[in-house]
């Protein structure tokens, strides 16, 4: 998979390299606004975003993110344990939170269990429909629907 990590901590960031290098590539960022900059010119898999970042916030970031309509999964890494935050960055719309200190096997299980859920939601399920116009044909059931009309 390939990550955009968007977090000042080198110190983490070359940790998440040495873990994850087997099945992943990581793009890192220090910086939230060119982490955005990034995830708008790169197609990424899912984004890790830290919360305190020395620019913006890591709530800005997850809204500006939005935004610019990046659907990707966002997965937020922070101290802050505290209930509101977490709340918050989920209507902004981060997908999971890992508090740290965190363990870099729980943070790829649940990176591989939101890729899975995005790739459910995007890629399958719409690989097999065949829209032109009004017209859409499933490939599979060789159904034929017109204006969601079966024929
Ligand atoms: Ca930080």
């Amino acid at each position: 998979m390939k990550l955009l990590c968007i977090e000042d901590n080198t110190e983490l960031i070359e940790s998440l390299r040495y873990f994850l290098e087997a099945d992943s590539k990581i793009e890192s960022t220090s910086s939230g606004k060119q982490g955005v900059a990034m995830a708008t010119k790169k197609q990424y898999d899912a984004i890790i975003l830290d919360i305190g970042l020395p620019d913006l916030s890591g709530l800005d970031v997850c809204k500006l993110l939005r935004q610019a309509d990046i659907q990707i999964p966002i997965l937020i890494l922070s101290a802050v344990r505290d209930s509101g935050t977490k709340v918050a960055l989920f209507e902004a719309g981060a997908d999971d939170y890992l508090t740290k200190p965190f363990t870099v096997s729980e943070l790829r299980a649940r990176l591989f269990a939101l890729l899975r859920r995005s790739n459910f939601d995007t890629d399958k399920q719409n690989i097999y429909l065949l829209k032109v116009g009004n017209l859409t044909l499933d490939l599979l059931s060789g159904r034929v629907e017109r204006s969601g009309k079966l024929l």
